[in-house]
């Protein structure tokens, strides 16, 4: 159960739906990515990987304030934030 990737179906934004980036550990492409909240909780307390808003799956494990926010999961926020509110 750990490790089922969960398809990107963010469709109603919540409280849930986070807004603390969390970051990608990789060589190159360092950003921060959105995730939602209770995934990010949950790799804090297990060492899951977590799913990005944009679809990269990782394990966080870096201070995200050091990053820039990944492009694509600012956009994807962005849409689902503005469907939340209309
Ligand atoms: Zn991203």
């Amino acid at each position: 159960m750990a490790d089922a990737p969960a398809p990107l179906t963010i469709t109603a934004p919540t409280e849930e739906t986070v807004t603390n980036p969390v970051t990608d550990e990789g060589d190159h492409d360092r950003f921060a990515h959105y995730v939602r909240k209770a995934d990010a909780a949950r790799a804090a307390v297990e060492g899951v990987p977590v799913r990005a808003l944009c679809g990269k799956v990782w394990v966080p494990n870096r201070d995200p304030s050091k990053y820039p926010v990944c492009p694509e999961c600012n956009k994807i926020r962005d849409r689902l934030m503005n469907r939340n509110n209309n």
